[in-house]
């Protein structure tokens, strides 16, 4: 009979199908808009965040459910698909603001009906957050007092696109603990947006965005006054794990389909896949796929019980994203010619699973990370750590907390 999780895969497959997601994988890449309408669709059932609770607008999953989603998705679709999934998940500070702001931003972002932008890295604060310049200064109005937030943001996904943003701002005091979050419409007066290019994740046109004495209302803050990295840290963990089964999914993907390749195609009389040139860095992959797997679904069964840890969430991370990338670079030098084009989808799949040695805690980030957690300990094994998510505990006012 088969298991829970293997009905999942077979709807997701047929999601797949229906939606033609490989073919529009390529198409949004080519041409580099938000898909709206597979947003909208992936929210009509309900894929959207599922692991939140019903109350938030999720479906109140078990986390291994929702790594499962993204892991097909990745693997039958692309990592557009994937990373829409996972849109709800990181603006789940959104949780800690006001009933009507959660309202009116939170509960639609489930239904795939506005797309909320995160804003941390400025032009001068990208892996130390903790740096960042813009001031969120509360001043009398009219009315009820406002913050007047001022500064640049930059590399930030969706800048032109997204309704509205969770911005990080300094409300006073150093490193993170001065550091608030804001609910902030992108038609305020005085924001200025441009998007840019990248080598991959194109469809998120990375961008720049400029704050001028822009008024947020108070009740726009999220949490409390320098609450902000504390909100983030249990999330972000959370979303490292859920990441690195993305890149997995896509690295499977191009695995099997360079691995019938091979078999398929002769030279010199026989399948390439006969040649131990071709075949053993394939089995070295298939040796690193399937360790790095079992390390993220490891770190999934924390999440499912509350007991994930910092070290193994950055590890998992770090380890699928080297793994995928080492596996689709081979995938598309087996492949030959074709590899190199767009006749196959190897070197889009590269080209995103890229941007993950930067985004969500770069590479050396999340061996700090780790480093800090196990080499900062008496005795391993490293798991099992309590953890401590009050603004200002060593594991939330820390270099690399960052959900960028
Ligand atoms: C696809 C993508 C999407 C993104 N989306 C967003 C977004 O939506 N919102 C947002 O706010 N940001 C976003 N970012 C920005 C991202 O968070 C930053 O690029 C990242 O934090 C690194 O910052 P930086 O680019 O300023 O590099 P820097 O901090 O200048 O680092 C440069 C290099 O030095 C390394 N390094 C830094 N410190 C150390 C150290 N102590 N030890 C060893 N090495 C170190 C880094 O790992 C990196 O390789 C996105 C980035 C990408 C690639």
């Amino acid at each position: 009979m088969p298991d829970e999780g293997s009905a999942l895969d077979a709807e997701i497959r047929e999601f797949c199908e229906r939606l033609r997601l490989a073919q529009r994988y390529r198409e949004i890449d080519e041409r580099p808009v938000f898909p709206w309408k597979e947003f909208r669709a992936l929210g009509s059932v309900g894929w959207l965040g599922p692991r939140f609770p019903a109350a938030l607008g999720g479906r109140g999953w078990a986390p291994s459910r929702e790594a499962r989603l993204v892991e097909g998705l990745a693997r039958w679709g692309g990592s557009v698909f994937a990373k829409l999934v996972l849109q709800p998940g990181f603006s789940s500070v959104l949780a800690a603001a006001s009933v009507p702001i959660r309202e009116r931003w939170l509960t639609p972002l489930f239904r795939g009906e506005v797309l909320v932008g995160n804003q941390i890295t400025e032009p001068g604060a990208g892996s130390d957050a903790g740096a960042l310049l813009m001031t969120a200064t509360l001043e009398p109005g009219p009315g009820e007092p406002t913050y007047v937030l001022n500064g640049t943001k930059s590399g930030i996904a969706f800048a032109e696109e997204a309704q509205a943003a969770i911005v990080y701002a300094r409300t006073g005091g150093e490193g993170t603990r001065g550091i608030s979050a804001f609910l902030v419409p992108q038609d305020l007066r005085g924001i200025q947006r441009e998007g840019g290019e990248d080598l991959g994740e194109r469809w998120m046109r990375r961008g720049t965005v400029h704050y001028d004495r822009v008024r947020v209302p108070r009740d726009h803050r999220i949490g409390e006054e320098g609450a902000a990295f504390g909100l983030l840290a249990s999330e972000l963990r959370q979303e490292r794990v859920l990441l690195s089964l993305v890149y997995l999914g896509l690295a499977r993907a191009s695995l099997d389909e360079v691995e019938r390749y091979v078999m398929g195609r002769r030279a010199f009389g026989r399948p390439l896949g006969s040649f131990e040139g071709v075949s053993f860095p394939l089995m070295e992959d298939e040796a690193r796929w399937s360790a790095a797997h079992l390390l993220s679904l490891e770190a999934v069964r924390h999440m499912d019980d509350g007991s994930l840890g910092d070290a193994e969430s950055a590890l998992a991370k770090w380890f699928a994203n080297e793994t995928s990338l080492v596996a689709l670079d081979h995938a598309m030098q087996f492949s030959g010619g074709a590899g190199y084009s767009h006749d196959t989808l190897h070197e889009l799949r590269w080209r995103d699973v890229r941007s993950g040695k930067l985004a969500h805690g770069s590479s050396e980030i999340l061996l700090l990370v780790a480093a800090r957690e196990i080499l900062g300990r008496e005795s391993l094994p490293y798991r099992k750590v309590t953890k401590d998510v009050r603004p200002g505990s060593p594991s939330s006012d820390q270099m690399g907390e960052r959900a960028g």
